[in-house]
């Protein structure tokens, strides 16, 4: 009857909820070690310029390679880290180790590429971000301007008069703002209008259903033409083949990122391709 089928149902539901939170429980306890045993890493991925396919800079990509449970994806670990808390020192190694490789390559000649990082809402909450940001700079000796925070529109919109505090206060020091997956977040035009970003990055969904139809490319012609009235430079993610990359120049991309020029691989793997296609 209902009873027995309710019952069963409830029995299902805390089954699974039971193996999803042991699963986070065990990543929780585990990433809590991953820093000091030298597990994590990060993969860099080029940003080319949409028509000239030169480097304009690099997304840093956390990595974590655990020895029992593999290659564990951030989108799986990076959820654990900010409801723990992890996030933060682990924010702070991957603000300074990309810190420390931009200043390496800038040293061996690429002057001219920016280096991105993600920050997640927890991080970004944080009073301190922007004291952080500017020594993580000073130490590596870098010059504001070639660094890029990218940040969701929903981590950026959870509280707003905080979000603007901290946004002026990044943007006096000189760094950029992006608006990481644009398009699947829920800011209005009105808050996208207060923040001081620089560039919107459009979420690899509009871009994967390029082909799909017209819809699409549509919403990104709206994306990017929305982009340009802002005075924002624009950059379409997740681009996999020559045609996407042909529609994205024909509306007037700025920037590019996808398998199609690279996937994101270690600095030493990456080095190649950032100087044969520097400016
Ligand atoms: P994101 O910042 O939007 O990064 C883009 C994601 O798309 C990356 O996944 C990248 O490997 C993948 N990608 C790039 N080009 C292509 C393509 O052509 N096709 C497809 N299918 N995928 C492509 P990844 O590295 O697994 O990272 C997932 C998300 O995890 C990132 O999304 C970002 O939100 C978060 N994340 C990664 N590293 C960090 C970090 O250091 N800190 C924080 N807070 N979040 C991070
Ligand atoms: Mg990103
Ligand atoms: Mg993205
Ligand atoms: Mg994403």
């Amino acid at each position: 009857g209902a009873k027995q089928e309710g019952r069963n149902t409830y029995r299902f539901f805390t089954s699974q909820m039971q193996a999803q939170s042991m699963r986070a429980l065990e990543l929780e306890n585990a990433l809590r070690r991953a820093l000091e045993r030298d597990q994590l890493s990060l993969h860099y991925q080029p940003q080319v310029d949409a028509t000239t396919s030169k480097v304009v800079g690099v997304e840093a990509l956390l990595r974590w390679q655990h020895p029992e449970l593999g290659m564990v994806s951030p989108a799986e670990f990076i959820p654990v880290a900010e409801s723990s808390g992890l996030i933060l020192p682990i924010g702070q190694w991957v603000l300074e180790t990309a810190a420390q490789q931009l200043k390496v390559w800038r040293s061996k000649g690429l002057l001219h590429i920016t280096m991105a990082v993600n920050l997640s809402a927890r991080q970004f909450h944080q009073p301190q971000l922007p004291d952080l940001v500017r020594d993580v700079l000073r130490q590596a000796d870098l010059p504001p301007q070639c660094f890029e925070l990218e940040l969701t529109e929903s981590a950026a919109m959870s509280d707003v008069p905080a979000a603007e505090q901290t946004l002026a206060q990044l943007q006096k020091l000189g760094v950029r703002l992006s608006i990481d997956d644009f398009g699947t977040g829920y800011a209005s035009l009105t808050q996208l209008k207060r923040l001081p970003s620089y560039k919107l990055k459009i979420d690899q969904s509009f871009v994967r259903d390029l082909d799909k139809g017209e819809t699409d490319k549509a919403m990104v012609n709206a994306i990017v033409r929305m982009a340009q009235a802002m005075g924002l430079r624009i950059t379409a993610e997740g681009v996999e083949t020559r045609d996407q990359l042909d529609f994205l120049q024909t509306l007037g991309c700025d920037e590019a990122q996808g398998y199609y020029f690279s996937r994101p691989k270690p600095a030493a793997e990456i080095e190649s391709f950032l100087f044969q296609r520097t400016v």
